[in-house]
């Protein structure tokens, strides 16, 4: 006999009990995001390995550790997507989307990939939903976002998530205050892990975001980059918050807010659960100025963010927030007798007159006795029962699987089909 074969280690199957979720999630986004006027864009799930390089930055966990590179028979480095953003300012690039001043308003779905390692919240393959705002450079478009996402909270019914905001600065903002956090660390030089030591030159604000212990109170006093913010940043992190509290969207301001990728200046955000423990991060974004011009493309101011899919559908399981009514409501029950053809029929008329109604047809029909166990057992609603009389009548006997009182009624097909528009 040969050995089983087991799905890589970090990846899932998501399982009919649970692929409902999933389902549901899915459209609920895809009807916010479209209410708010945003269109979808599907981009590659490989793409050369470079692009992540260059986007997301040398000096990052995703590049350094978490990348799943190979070659390809052509000898090519390329990369299963760890994140969306590179792809997407890739296809805007390359599909012109934003020439001549043009603005887009994007969003995606899908799988993307890290090599990390496996924990609840923490998957080598896991789904991302994002949104990317190109060419306009004022706070209006991170409000914009920020409030869309806010408005997916309350679509999907999700208590308990908070939000964080920062504001990073521009790049020359950002240099003075490099300078003076490195000088910082390199007093505390004793203090530094591996990883802060091998940053330090390379990507000192990233130190701010590790989650060594040890570190933790160095990190706490060191100094805040709010204090560094030149006057454009501070008017344009002011211009966000005020329309957030206009909207009363209540939020944080954490100092300390830097986000895994290098590509980010000014607004930076996160939405955080209390409900997940440890890997409480479910969605984060921000702004991204200059990396259409980092890729080769002509000066885009942008800004987005995404969300961890497998994340939310945890907090839904672990709430048990919302209940399956996926499951099929109508079962055909078919007599032995009757011919196969005659019931087959006989179910796509059903489907052709009913296209919403959730039908399970039985493709061995046992005894009745055991075809009404089944149904349920399957929790349908009603059973449509196809005896050797209704096969000759063309009548439909339906019974009510779930009042016992009503028990069973004979139908003629269009007065079945009007009962049964009634039901859905
Ligand atoms: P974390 O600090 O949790 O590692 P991150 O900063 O690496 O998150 P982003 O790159 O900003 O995460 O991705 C946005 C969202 O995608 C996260 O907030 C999270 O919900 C989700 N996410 C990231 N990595 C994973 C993963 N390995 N498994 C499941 N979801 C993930
Ligand atoms: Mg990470």
């Amino acid at each position: 006999m040969n050995k089983k074969i087991s799905r890589l280690r970090g990846m899932y199957d998501v399982l009919p009990d649970e692929s409902w979720i999933w389902q549901r999630i899915e459209h609920i986004v895809e009807e916010t995001f479209q209410s708010y006027s945003y269109q979808q864009i599907r981009f590659p799930i490989v793409e050369k390995t470079q692009l992540f390089h260059t986007t997301i930055g040398e000096a990052t966990d995703v590049v350094e550790k978490e990348m799943f590179s190979f070659q390809s028979r052509s000898g090519n480095s390329i990369s299963l997507r760890p994140e969306g953003t590179a792809g997407c300012v890739r296809a805007v690039i390359q599909n012109q989307l934003c020439n001549r001043g043009a603005t887009q308003k994007l969003w995606y779905i899908g799988p993307m990939f890290r090599y990390e390692r496996p924990q609840k919240g923490r998957n080598r393959q896991f789904t991302q939903i994002g949104a990317e705002y190109f060419n306009v450079e004022s706070a209006h478009a991170d409000a914009e976002l920020i409030l869309m996402t806010a408005r997916l909270w309350k679509n999907l019914g999700l208590p308990n998530i908070q939000l964080e905001i920062n504001s990073l600065g521009t790049s020359q903002s950002r240099k003075a205050y490099r300078e003076v956090l490195i000088a910082y660390f390199q007093q505390h030089s004793e203090l530094l892990d591996e990883d802060a030591q091998r940053r330090l030159l390379t990507n000192p604000l990233r130190i701010l975001d590790s989650k060594n212990p040890n570190m933790k109170e160095m990190i706490n006093n060191a100094p805040l980059l709010s204090d560094y913010l030149d006057d454009e940043s501070k008017e344009h992190f002011q211009q966000l918050k005020s329309i957030l509290d206009a909207c009363k969207i209540s939020y944080k301001i954490n100092p300390k807010l830097v986000r895994g990728l290098d590509y980010y200046s000014k607004t930076v955000f996160e939405w955080i659960t209390t409900d997940l423990g440890s890997q409480g991060t479910i969605c984060g974004g921000g702004r991204y100025d200059s990396l259409v011009e980092l890729q080769g493309g002509k000066p885009t101011p942008a800004v987005g963010f995404a969300m961890g899919v497998d994340r939310i559908v945890e907090i839904i399981k672990d709430l048990k927030l919302w209940q399956n009514n996926n499951e099929s409501k109508t079962y055909l029950i078919v007599d032995k007798e009757v011919a196969m053809e005659t019931a087959y029929e006989l179910s796509e008329k059903i489907h052709q007159a009913l296209p919403q109604l959730r039908l399970f047809m039985n493709q061995s029909p046992t005894s009745f006795k055991a075809q009404f166990k089944k149904a349920d057992k399957m929790g349908a609603q009603f059973a449509i029962i196809v005896g050797q009389e209704e096969a000759k009548s063309g009548k439909i006997t339906l019974k009510y699987l779930r009042n016992k009182e009503i028990g069973q009624q004979s139908f003629e097909f269009a007065e079945f089909v009007s009962f049964m528009n009634k039901q859905q």
